[in-house]
Parts: structure tokens; sequence; C-alpha cells
């Protein structure tokens, strides 16, 4: 009944493609001034980088408004999530997600003895908040909330959100995934860090791999508070896994504000476009808040794979809410002509 997706027949197949949409990457990066840093310290990758790391944790301490103690750095974002899983579910519990959700966390948690709670978005595609807390019960180890989410691209509303995660992590820790928040029009304003401050138990997650293109240099972090962050580093390490030139990158990327905002900008192009094409061969689709989007398939899911394959044009299927889907990541806008002209060939 719940969420699926389905599979490539290889996944070494991927970088065949010539327009790589599955996996929701920036084209365009990293950033110029990102490169320079990470070519410029390469030599210096026969050193381990404690220093420097903590140079890193006090500029995102600083980004964020919060103290370094409460930042846990990690190589990418999938590394908090499944360390956090690990740690969290060790002793068994529960996790409550919305279905469909970004299914890292919760496939680790199930592995390792937790069971899935998942509660159905609402129709407007938002997270239903009444539903998720009335699914808490003693046996919740974390609620888990991708907003906005992940795969269908949609946002729940800011307002409600504080009063959720205020509310219920009192109850249990609130882990929210922003991975995709910094595509939003106001950039990172509506985050849940500022909940830190308050003294609320919620994890925020936050990567280099999205926005800034970095996807390959592994950088991530979460944002919690200190004896959350703990909990998690009495068994596991943070920064361990970034490497030394990585680091220097990551610095590099967050001053580069210019294309930050330049990726922002072609992504919301990349959509337009994306929305016109799919309303010219008239196919529904849910509008998006990030740099990937859904539309339903009227193809069984695997099969529409193989055929996008064929053409060279990498994509996700999924099944939910009764029917599939396909999830296309925002390319360069070349890799979007491909995307739709792909489809016309496939769906039309
Ligand atoms: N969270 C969400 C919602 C994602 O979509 C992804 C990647 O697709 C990640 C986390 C993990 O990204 P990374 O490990 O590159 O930070």
């Amino acid at each position: 009944p719940f969420f699926k997706e389905y599979l490539p027949k290889d996944i070494r197949e991927f970088p065949s493609f010539e327009a790589k949409l599955n996996a929701n990457e920036n084209p365009y990066g990293p950033s110029p001034k990102a490169l320079e840093a990470f070519k410029n310290a390469a030599s210096g990758g026969n050193r381990y980088a404690w220093k420097e790391l903590f140079q890193l944790v006090d500029k995102i301490a600083d980004f964020e408004g919060v103290s370094a103690k409460n930042i846990m750095m990690g190589p990418g974002s999938s590394d908090l999530l499944e360390k956090t899983a690990m740690v969290l579910f060790m002793n068994g519990g529960n996790v409550v997600s919305a279905d469909p959700a970004y299914m890292s966390l919760i496939r680790v948690a199930e592995s390792v003895g937790a069971t899935w709670k998942p509660v159905p978005l609402k129709k407007d595609w938002s997270h239903d908040l009444k539903a998720m807390e009335a699914a808490v019960d003693s046996d919740t180890k974390l609620v888990y909330i991708c907003n906005p989410n992940n795969p269908t691209g949609t946002i729940t509303d800011h307002e409600e959100m504080v009063d959720f995660c205020s509310r219920v992590s009192e109850k249990a820790p609130v882990f929210v995934d922003e991975a995709y928040l910094a595509f939003m029009g106001e950039g990172l304003k509506k985050s849940m860090v500022s909940l830190i401050n308050e003294g609320k138990n919620v994890i925020i997650a936050r990567t280099f791999s999205k926005i800034h293109g970095m996807a390959g240099l592994r950088v991530g972090y979460i944002v919690g508070q200190e004896s959350t962050l703990g909990q998690l580093q009495k068994i596991t390490r943070g920064g361990m896994g970034i490497s030394y030139p990585s680091v220097f990158a990551a610095m590099a990327a967050m001053d580069d504000t210019s294309f930050l905002d330049s990726s922002r900008e072609l992504n919301v192009k990349c959509r337009e476009y994306v929305y016109s094409s799919l309303d010219s061969m008239g196919f529904d689709y849910v509008k998006s808040h990030t740099s990937f989007m859904i539309f339903p398939i009227e193809m069984a899911g695997k099969d529409f794979l193989e055929k996008m394959t064929d053409l060279k044009v990498g994509v996700r299927a999924f099944h939910f809410m009764d029917k599939d889907w396909c999830r296309v990541s925002m390319g360069t806008m070349d890799e979007m002509k491909l995307f739709t002209d792909a489809i016309s060939k496939v769906l039309v």
C-alpha cells in the first residue's frame, strides 16, 4: 500500500545518460569559487582536516545563528540521516513520517528494527500534521519531515510547521530535512533552525549537494540541541568522512551568493519550461518548490523507465496514491529539451 520505487535495471548505466535528471543534482555546480578552493586545497590532502573543519563549523554556526555546539558535520546529509536512524532506533521504536517521503532515514531505521508509521500527505500535497501528531505514541523515537518534500517537491505551511515542531518535539525529536529549502524564493527564511535557540528538540538537516551543486564533494550537516547531537556523537563520529579539499570548497561555496542566486533563477526557468511543455502535451503535473517535479504517467513505471533509459534520459519512477509517477530533476535547459522530447515519444 505504501510508496514504492521502480528501480532501473542497472545503476551503473547512470553516467551514460545524455540528460541525467534522476538524482536532483545541480548541473551548474560546483560554484567557480568552490572549485578554485577545492583545487588549491588538494595538496593539503595528506593531512586530516581537524582545524579546518572547525573553521567550517564556526562559519556554518554563524550563518545559522546558532552555537558551534549545535552543528554536526557529515560527508553529505545522507550520512547524518543514516547515523541518526542507527543511533535512535538501535533499541527499536517507531518513526512517524509522511507517505510518500524521502526514504533514506526511514529505511535505515527499519533495517535496525524500527517500525515505520506512514501518514499519507493531504490532497493539497502538504503534510497531514494533525494525523502525524496523532500517530506519535510512547514508542515514537523520531518524527521525520522533509520540507519541501521529496519526491513530491511540495511544501507544508511554515506557521503550521513551527507550531507542530514546537509542540510535538516535547514528545519526540522532530527531524526536518531541508535539503531543498534554499531553492525557494525566500531562501532559508522558512527554516526550522530558529527553534534551536528556543530550546526545542528539533534536528535540521542541510546539504551542499543541491543548491551548492556539490553532490560529489560530500558535505552536509545537521543543526540540533547539544544534548541530542551528543547522543549521536557518543556512538558515531561527525565530520570524519569529509575530505580536506571539500572542507575548503564548502567554505568558499557559502560566500558565493551570486552562484546560489543564479542556480535558483535557472532552476525556476527550467521548471517553467517543463510546466509549459507538459501543458502543451496535455499532461497533469504537481507544481514544485524544488529542483525536481513529479507528474503522473499513464504507463507502468518500469516500462516507462526502460523507454526513457533507451532514449538516454535518466529520470525516476515511483508508485504512490494509486498511480505511477515520473520524477524529473531540473538540469540545464538543453537537458530539459531532451527530456520533453523523450516524453513526447514515450508518452504521447
Ligand atoms: N535529503 C533529501 C530530501 C534528499 O533528496 C537527499 C538527496 O537526494 C538527501 C537528503 C541526501 O543528500 P546528500 O547525502 O547528498 O546530502
